[in-house]
């Protein structure tokens, strides 16, 4: 076994590697038994049923546990399933706060749980101090914080945030999905739960949609591994295979990846057709410096604000050929999306206007093309999108 100091580079590459108890193999083989054996009459064995748990899907939450530090993990069917697992420890009344500029599934997800009278739920700018102040004066059980926010890279204070909602009684849930823990490590600056859609930069592949919880306190694991058996959350295991597979190559993609990320920011904040690029890693960016100390890399996600309105966009997006449209993230193609159109289109046109995600928003994941094709691609769609104004 490897000890207990490993690298977080040596989990994610080695985390289960050479441990194959039936024949030896290197790769941890594939369980897809939906039942096992009991040895005896009364005498279960290590698994008794594929729902409760299972050997491929307990290796990636034993992996995805280590790298984010925590007590243990429950490995989901999707990022929505994990994020609604943390609502199951909630009781009717008990009150959650979210950042207005949540993902939009999350967004509908919690408003929709509130609606039914399973929560109650204020949505604040957490960037707001005095906003934040007001809603855990109201004696929060749960704050929810997505850092950095999508799609407008919004940075936010984990250790600050998760110090005061403690002091106010509240847990801390951070969604890290736009980063991993290859990047950022919410438990270790004082997140109680972390979340994650696996699908994006973990599994990294876009061919699995998956999730996890993880728990700092070995009490809640149990709590979360009990009620994701009783309601059947958990992930199947064809899809823990291989999402594990994926994460094996986690760092250097995410390495990587950030570097055209931080190409491509740096080629669109010089352009005329773009009024705005969002990326912590420019120094411009309002919180450069808190995603600095926060965080270990500036990650692969960006967003820009095109010049020209809607009809700049349309030419833009039909324009682009590395760049793929489509929704989703992290993985090692490059994807363009109108928020407004497209991940967020569920929020509505208010909601929007208060998140701050106007018409002329494009999200960006890079991925793992030569960044020569990849600017040039932009530089092609830029041309084709001022070619409107004319
Ligand atoms: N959280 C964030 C930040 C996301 O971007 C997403 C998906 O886009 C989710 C949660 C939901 O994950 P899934 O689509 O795997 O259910």
């Amino acid at each position: 076994d490897m000890p207990e100091e490993t690298r977080p580079e040596t989990i994610a590459a080695g985390h289960g590697i050479g441990e194959d108890a039936g024949f030896g193999a290197v790769a941890p083989p594939i369980y897809l038994s939906s039942t096992y054996v009991f040895p005896g009459f009364e005498r279960p064995g290590a698994h008794e049923y594929s729902r409760t748990s299972n050997p491929s899907r307990d290796l990636l939450a034993g992996a995805l546990a280590r790298l984010e530090g925590g007590a243990g993990a429950v490995v989901t069917a999707s990022g929505m399933a994990a994020v609604d697992l943390v609502l199951s420890l909630l009781r009717p009344g008990d009150l959650v706060v979210a950042p207005h500029d949540c993902y939009g599934g999350t967004y509908r997800l919690i408003a929709q749980r509130a609606e039914r009278g399973h929560l109650d739920l204020a949505f604040v700018d957490q960037a707001d101090a005095a906003a934040l102040a007001a809603a855990l004066a109201r004696r929060p059980k749960l704050v929810l914080v997505e850092t950095p926010s999508n799609p407008l890279m919004r940075v936010s204070d984990i250790g600050a945030i998760s110090a005061r909602a403690h002091a106010a009684g509240a847990k801390v849930v951070v969604d890290n999905t736009f980063l991993s823990p290859a990047l950022q490590r919410p438990l270790a600056l004082g997140a109680d739960f972390v979340v994650h859609s696996t699908t994006k930069f973990i599994n990294g592949h876009s061919d699995v949609v998956g999730g996890v919880v993880i728990a700092a306190d070995a009490g809640d694991v149990e709590e979360l591994s009990a009620w994701a058996n009783i309601a059947g959350t958990t992930g199947a295991p064809f899809d823990a295979y291989l999402t594990l597979r994926g994460l094996r190559t986690l760092f250097p993609r995410v390495e990587r990846q950030q570097a055209n990320a931080g190409a491509v920011a740096r080629f669109l904040a010089g352009h005329r057709a773009v009024s705005a690029v969002h990326y912590p890693g420019l120094e411009t960016h309002p919180s450069h410096a808190l995603a600095a100390q926060q965080q270990r890399g500036f990650g692969a996600m960006l967003s820009f604000e095109l010049a020209g309105g809607t009809e700049a966009v349309r030419r833009f997006v039909e324009a682009v050929g590395v760049f793929t449209l489509a929704e989703s993230l992290g993985g090692i193609e490059s994807l363009v999306a109108h928020p407004a159109t497209m991940t967020h289109a569920r929020m509505g046109p208010e909601a929007r206007r208060i998140a701050g995600i106007s018409d002329s928003l494009l999200r960006l994941s890079v991925g793992l093309e030569a960044e020569a094709d990849l600017i040039a691609d932009l530089d092609r769609a830029l041309g084709a999108a001022t070619a409107a104004g004319r």
